[in-house]
């Protein structure tokens, strides 16, 4: 197949391009470089063998992205590119709708009757559910608590009702919004990892803390409704969620609409997974006790069985302490993150 990739060069996207290469189909990776890494696209050359095209385009150029999907002519779009911080969102609001709104309906406008259209959406659209639908199911009602949240919200029903539309005038299409939980890890071959500026995730933050890289890490919040006070999250490994995405993809037909959690299914607090950390790096996180980080829901993690049923999609990562020990790896080999290793 022809895959393009938004955000082919951050951290997420990078991952399905090196997957998508590895199982031999031809790649064009679009991004920006505002917060994804040239050198990543790079590192995957060697592998591609003339299959990976490189195009640093904003999805908020829409004219730009047009040329560039034309010229391509994908069979599938892959759609990463987006601003993915909670709080940030909190702060400027505006911006996480003119990149996620807006540029996805660029990207939509540029992939018109491409037959297969991949959505990262996120469990952030739920907002925080109540008791009983948690472990959270894709019933759940999607209420989120951010505009960030919101923004992937939109995002999601654009692509219903645009699905709808084209399958009614006869040009289906297949949509596949995967809601990820919080995705972490590293690469298993140690080429590709986590490098944000700013980095804003707990796991990467507190590697760095254990490291003696970075200050104390700030826990956001002691008193939330949860057995220690701290948030709870389902950390689901980079590579089993883009097995997810090879498994959207396979099954997509046109008039298909797939919407799937994309999670372990085990809920981890803040503090165990600073204790994971200092375990697996042999060093204790220093922590500092701080207020809630505002748009945090207290406890989210998946019901993942609806994906397992339908695609025999499941988290292969036996846990935490493999994820948290790809990501130590990782970047105790590019102490400098990708730029400067
Ligand atoms: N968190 C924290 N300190 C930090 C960064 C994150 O306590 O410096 C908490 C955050 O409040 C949330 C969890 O760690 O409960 C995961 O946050 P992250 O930013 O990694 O992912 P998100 O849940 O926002 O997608």
């Amino acid at each position: 197949m022809r895959c393009l990739v938004t955000g082919g060069a951050g951290f997420i996207g990078s991952h399905a391009v090196k997957r998508l290469l590895d199982d031999g189909h031809d790649v064009l990776a679009i991004d920006d470089l505002s917060r994804g890494h040239a050198e990543a696209i790079e590192l995957l050359r060697p592998r591609a063998g003339g299959r990976l095209a490189f195009e640093r385009c904003s999805i908020q150029d829409g004219d730009r992205l047009g040329e560039a999907v034309r010229a391509f002519a994908p069979d599938a779009v892959l759609h990463f590119a987006a601003l993915a911080y909670v709080g940030e969102s909190v702060q400027i609001p505006g911006r996480y709708f003119a990149v996620n709104v807006s540029g996805m309906l660029n990207v939509m406008h540029a992939c018109h009757g491409v037959e297969r259209f991949v959505f990262s959406s996120s469990c952030a659209t739920y907002g925080q559910p109540p008791d009983e639908m948690i472990p959270i199911p894709e019933t759940c009602p999607q209420a989120p608590l951010s505009p960030y949240g919101r923004t992937k919200l939109v995002g999601e029903w654009m692509l219903r009702d645009c699905a709808r539309a084209q399958a009614l005038a006869g040009e289906a299409v297949g949509v596949a919004m995967l809601r990820y939980f919080n995705v972490a890890g590293a690469d298993r071959s140690g080429v590709l990892g986590e490098d944000h500026e700013p980095e804003t995730h707990l796991i990467p933050l507190a590697i760095d803390a254990a490291l003696g890289r970075r200050d104390a890490l700030t826990i956001f919040g002691s008193d939330y409704p949860t057995p220690d006070g701290a948030c709870v999250r389902d950390y689901v490994h980079v590579e089993d969620l883009i097995d997810a995405h090879v498994a959207a993809l396979d099954a997509l037909r046109p008039g298909r609409v797939l919407a799937y959690n994309v999670g372990s299914g085990r809920g981890h607090s803040v503090r165990e997974v600073v204790e994971t950390v200092g375990d697996v790096v042999g060093t204790p996180v220093p922590t500092i006790e701080g207020a809630r980080r505002e748009g945090d829901p207290p406890r989210l993690f998946a019901d993942p069985s609806k994906i397992e049923r339908e695609l025999g999609w499941k988290a292969r990562s036996p846990g935490l302490r493999e994820i948290v020990g790809d990501a130590v790896a990782w970047r105790k080999a590019h102490p400098n993150g990708y730029s400067q290793s």
